[in-house]
């Protein structure tokens, strides 16, 4: 049991600054990171390890990418932080704009969470309406309003909800199953001049993989819009990563729809903090200065981050995502062969790129299309699976609620050493 965790427990709550970096669903000490480079991470005694964490989803070119890396230093070099407009938000929001369609104004926060956020007060404040429906087993960052079965972090702790949540906050967001546009509509028929928005994730990732069914999105986006209601699709986690346009690309592009409002972050910020939400400048233009709707952040457009998600975005183009999403296709043969091989029960799940393990008999035998069904699966297999991941040294996240995640710096080499690893730990 390394010191650094005990020595970080003594001073922070559980060590860490995220609940999930703890390891609290699968048990054991966290890997104490110094450096990273590429698909690989080295911890702080010199021990290297194969990356499918990805720092959750920004690390779409591998860490430290050199040239990322290099923006970053110039733009340090020029100042860290000036509260004042600079050149490159523009270029950025102009970035974002050209490849994400409906999106025509982008206001850049420092976290995910204050982009959704942001999404639902300003909904509220368009619609001048104050009920939100999200999904179960949908995250969309830690506010108060969106904390209602959340997902991954949430269900790693085994927490209800959260404490100091209060009831007023809660009792604006009906939470309904994921992948049921049944209920939506029943809900909509009951409450309709009500609610401002539904926000869902693109594709959901943090119940594990549980991709929208065929006509999912575009049916909420029907029902909001046929009683006055905005949709917000959160691409937080999809955003720039399982395509040039995320989701949306693979979806609402290939079908002529847009939603009325985004969330990005993650790759968008190639793993400094940034995020941002997006939309018609009819929307937009309701935020503060313009607007009445306020919003602030004294961080916000970091000069810092804006260089590494320009960096990134502008780095990140169709070889990349063809690159990842072959590997992906790799990937998941390799481990639902080395799984079935060794008569493990278990359903691989995929949202482009974007794939996870549900282990189990339930898993087996049904596709997992909402939390409920998440839940059935054998969380006791996956962290048999993981420890032995983590014995071969290859980092999967710590819980099996999230995604994997794949980079352009991932190649054959890691694949084959993924397939042995895969292989060893398919071995209860
Ligand atoms: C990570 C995530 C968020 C929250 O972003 P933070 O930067 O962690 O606040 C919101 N929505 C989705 C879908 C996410 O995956």
């Amino acid at each position: 049991m390394s010191t650094y965790f005990s020595q970080a427990k003594a001073v922070m709550p559980g060590g860490v600054s995220s609940p999930v970096r703890a390891y609290g669903s699968v048990g054991g000490t966290p890997v104490f990171v110094k450096s990273a480079s590429g698909a690989y991470v080295t911890d702080v005694d010199g021990q290297e390890y194969l990356d499918l964490v990805g720092s959750w989803g920004p690390a779409l070119l591998g860490h430290a990418h050199l040239e990322v890396v290099e923006r970053v230093r110039e733009a340090a070099s020029r100042g860290l932080s000036f509260g004042a407009p600079t050149v490159g938000e523009t270029e950025l929001a102009e970035l974002i704009i050209a490849r994400i369609g409906g999106v025509e104004k982008v206001r850049f926060t420092s976290t995910g969470t204050e982009a959704t956020m942001t999404a639902i007060r300003l909904a509220r404040g368009f619609t001048s309406r104050e009920v939100i429906i999200k999904f179960a087993g949908c995250y969309h960052g830690h506010s108060d309003a969106l904390l209602a079965e959340a997902g991954s972090g949430v269900a790693t702790a085994g927490l209800p909800g959260s404490a100091g949540v209060t009831a007023g906050a809660a009792s604006d967001t009906i939470v309904l199953p994921y992948n049921d546009l049944e209920k939506v509509r029943e809900v909509f028929e009951t409450r309709g001049p009500e609610i401002a928005a539904i926000i869902t994730e693109a594709a959901a990732a943090n119940m594990g993989v549980v991709a929208p069914g065929a006509g999912f999105n575009r049916g909420l986006s029907e029902i909001a819009h046929s009683h006055g209601a905005l949709l917000i699709q959160d691409e937080v986690l999809t955003g720039f990563r399982v395509s040039d346009a995320g989701w949306w690309g693979l979806e609402g592009r290939v079908e002529g729809w847009t939603p009325d409002l985004y969330c990005f972050g993650k790759v968008a910020g190639g793993g400094m903090p940034l995020a941002a939400l997006g939309g018609r400048a009819e929307i937009m233009d309701h935020l503060a200065p313009l607007g009445p709707v306020y919003q602030a952040g004294t961080l916000s457009g970091n000069p810092l981050a804006v260089a590494a998600g320009k960096a990134t975005l502008s780095l990140a183009d169709g070889a990349v995502y063809y690159h990842i999403d072959s590997l992906a296709d790799q990937l998941a043969e390799i481990t639902t062969g080395a799984l079935n091989a060794a008569g493990v029960p278990h359903r691989l799940q995929r949202a482009g790129s974007l794939m996870s393990v549900f282990f189990g008999e339930q898993p087996a035998a049904a596709p997992i299309t909402n939390y409920g069904e998440a839940q059935r699966q054998d969380t006791a297999l996956f962290t048999q699976f993981f420890h032995s991941m983590l014995d071969q040294h290859v980092l999967l996240p710590p819980s099996a609620f999230e995604a994997w995640f794949l980079s352009a710096a991932h190649g054959p080499a890691e694949l084959d050493r993924l397939s042995e690893a895969i292989k060893k730990a398919a071995r209860f």
